[in-house]
């Protein structure tokens, strides 16, 4: 029996609502799974604590969650909830979690299941691809610091380092490894998208990315511009397996892949570094729709299910690694039925009827 103690932060606007919804099924996937015990305590913080306590990360959660096996995370921040100097507290929170769980890999799965609404007419053999974004330096590494030059001009620093740049490359490979290749063939491939033709810093992005490359002869590589691969995302998206890139380009890439296959309210992703796992939906905090109850949970259902893959992987526990695919298969099922769906996606189910459906359609092992 392995069991996980997991920091679940619930955050601000539907965040609540998509945890309690995950929450659900969650339960129901441990009741059914021999061997497998999740501890999940929830913590306050973001911009609604901010809001009572001048606090948006209190020492003792980032404490839990640096003790935690794996963090949880719904949605945080509230745009009418700002600093004193103007800014949203969002980024600086997240910046700052980013930073002292030093998870440096950023993974969105890329994936069109069937019965999800897909902006593309044809989609070919299938889109299933996987954008890893470095997730802490880059055009970011600038964040808290950039410079205004009198009343014309402000800068920022895009900043590659060798270590960044190797520790995020490799970690693409050994994604690589485990995945089954794009879906026109089959082949593995991991490609370095970049603009090196025109920056420094992309060049060195590209020439690190290829020296970690050769430790990889199965695997095939190629790189290509940020610009041209916006391009072909949408017109020929089986053509990739895993793509990798500097930050910025990967925040930009990653939503327009989320755009691509079904939005918001279905994509994952995870934060990964050597010892600490971020786990959240790519969605923000949608206050519009917060307390009604129709928030999509699906993004922070198949979020949860990578959580545990990642463990899974990790602790070399095939009980977590078996759950996590079958908590995907139950998103999956539920999507393809067809019936009950939350109104982002066409439907107009409830967050909790999605929930409890996912939670029914859970296989046994
Ligand atoms: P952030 O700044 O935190 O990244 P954002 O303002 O870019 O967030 P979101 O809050 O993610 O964007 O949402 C944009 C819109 O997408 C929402 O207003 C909502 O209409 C829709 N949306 C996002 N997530 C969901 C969801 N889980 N279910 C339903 N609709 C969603
Ligand atoms: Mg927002």
């Amino acid at each position: 029996m392995t069991k996980y103690e997991i920091a679940a932060l619930p955050g601000d606007g539907i965040g609540p609502e998509c945890m309690d919804a995950t929450c659900i099924v969650l339960d129901r996937l441990v009741s059914k799974t021999a061997g497998l015990e999740l501890t999940i305590t929830p913590h306050r913080a973001g911009a609604e604590l901010y809001r009572e306590s001048g606090e948006t990360l209190p020492a003792s959660v980032l404490e839990s969650c640096l003790q935690a096996d794996a963090v949880l995370l719904s949605a945080i921040g509230l745009p009418d909830v700002r600093y004193p100097d103007g800014t949203e507290v969002q980024p600086t929170m997240m910046v700052g979690l980013r930073r002292a769980l030093d998870v440096h890999s950023a993974i969105r799965p890329v994936k069109l299941y069937p019965g999800a609404p897909c902006a593309l007419k044809d989609t070919g053999p299938g889109i299933d691809f996987i954008v890893i974004r470095e997730n802490l330096e880059g055009l970011f590494a600038s964040f808290g610091g950039g410079a205004k030059v009198g009343d014309e001009v402000a800068t920022d620093t895009l900043v590659v380092t060798r270590k960044g740049t190797t520790r995020v490359s490799d970690f693409a490979f050994r994604l690589a490894q485990r995945r089954s290749g794009r879906p026109r063939d089959g082949k593995k491939m991991v490609t370095c998208v970049d603009k090196a033709n025109v920056f420094r810093s992309m060049a060195f992005f590209r020439e690190v990315f290829m020296d970690v490359s050769k430790n990889y002869p199965d695997i095939e590589r190629n790189a290509v511009y940020v610009d041209a691969m916006s391009l072909y995302m949408v017109q020929n998206p089986w053509d990739f397996d895993v793509l990798v890139m500097e930050n910025q380009f990967g925040d930009i890439l990653s939503d327009l892949g989320a755009g691509l296959v079904g939005g918001l309210g279905l994509g994952p992703s995870a934060e990964i570094g050597e010892k600490h796992g971020l786990f959240q939906p790519s969605h923000g905090t949608a206050p519009q729709l917060a307390g009604k109850n129709v928030a999509n949970p699906m993004a922070t259902i198949l979020s949860a299910a990578m959580m545990l893959d990642w463990l899974g992987d990790q602790h070399n526990d095939p009980v977590c690694t078996d759950a996590a695919v079958r908590l995907e298969n139950a998103v999956a099922a539920v999507l393809k039925e067809g019936q009950i769906r939350t109104p982002d996606i066409g439907g107009s189910a409830s967050t909790t009827e999605v929930a409890q459906a996912i939670a029914d359609a859970i296989a046994s092992p």
